[in-house]
């Protein structure tokens, strides 16, 4: 591989896709969350603080447009970039009615160098309209918040829907030749190896062609805070969290771009671990142990 990573890494499918140095945009589109309004429970996930894990990540002051102007401006500047994914990352965004979504959509193809669009939400927060429109957009994905196909866990982390849930609004997006990311969560205390695995294992057969991999992290205003510090659970170190990421690589397709496996956190509101701020260190080691066992993204994929 062109990068000498043994994963295939998000960076290098923009390259191939669109020959060109493209960087993604992330974008407050101004929606919420039915799982913090009250519409599916007002507590959110247990882990999530009223950020949204990090998830307000442009000043709600600026217009789309400024946010996108701003963005590219600064990452034509820092690192040469030539075209822009828009990432609408907080909350929700497919959170409103149709007509909304489209005008807020459509505010993003101002310029001929947005050449992707990509939406993070619910899976139970998308519809076959929704979906249609989404699909309608040039190169679309979106990233579905997962976090765990075991039930036992959503349920536990008040996800408020279950994997079946999931698995469904997949399908659909799929169907409708939209790329699936999915997000998910490393570490919950009721969760052992095989579980973690288990959710790679059922991703793959999916064939979802994106995944983000985060760390549990005990967030200082988070619901989970409360929990941890009445009754502290133990949490994976950074070298048990590498070896189970390397794992997981292993078992997913080899199309599946990898685009976060170490975290951009605040270590001003992390509370445990430290260690998940330390995110070049997390990365070097993730390389280090792919390469001391020699393997590669997909080795122990099934393609049945
Ligand atoms: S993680 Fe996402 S779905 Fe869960 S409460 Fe936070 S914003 Fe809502």
């Amino acid at each position: 591989m062109e990068n000498k990573k043994r994963y295939y890494p998000i960076s290098q499918y923009l390259k191939e896709t669109f020959n060109k140095k493209v960087y993604k945009i992330t974008l407050d589109g101004g929606f919420y969350c039915p799982n913090r309004d009250g519409t599916i429970s007002k507590g959110g996930c247990i882990f999530c603080d009223e950020t949204g894990s990090y998830s307000r990540c442009n000043d709600k002051i600026l217009s789309i447009q400024e946010q996108i102007k701003k963005s590219m401006d600064k990452l034509s500047a820092q690192f040469k970039a030539q075209a822009f994914m828009a990432y609408f990352q907080s909350y929700s965004n497919t959170y409103a009615n149709v007509e909304k979504l489209k005008e807020i959509y459509d505010s993003v193809f101002f310029d001929e160098r947005i050449v992707s669009i990509s939406i993070g939400t619910r899976p139970d927060c998308v519809d076959n309209k929704k979906l249609d429109l989404i699909s309608s957009y040039k190169y679309p994905w979106i990233e579905y918040g997962l976090q765990s196909a075991n039930d036992e866990t959503l349920k536990l982390i008040n996800r408020g829907h279950d994997f079946e849930c999931f698995k469904k609004a997949v399908i659909e997006t799929k169907k409708r030749n939209i790329k699936v990311c999915a997000h998910i969560i490393l570490g919950f205390p009721n969760e052992t190896k095989k579980d973690m695995l288990n959710t790679a294992h059922k991703l793959a057969k999916l064939n979802i062609d994106g995944i983000k991999i985060h760390m549990l992290t005990i967030l200082k205003d988070a619901p989970l805070y409360e929990i941890y510090n009445k009754n502290p659970f133990y949490l994976m170190n950074m070298e048990q969290y590498c070896e189970t990421v390397c794992d997981i690589l292993e078992i997913l397709p080899p199309t599946c771009t990898i685009q976060r496996i170490a975290g951009t956190g605040y270590s001003e509101t992390t509370i445990e671990p430290q260690w998940v701020n330390r995110r070049f260190e997390i990365l070097n080691l993730i390389d280090k142990i792919m390469i001391q066992r020699n393997a590669n993204q997909a080795d122990k994929f099934n393609r049945k």
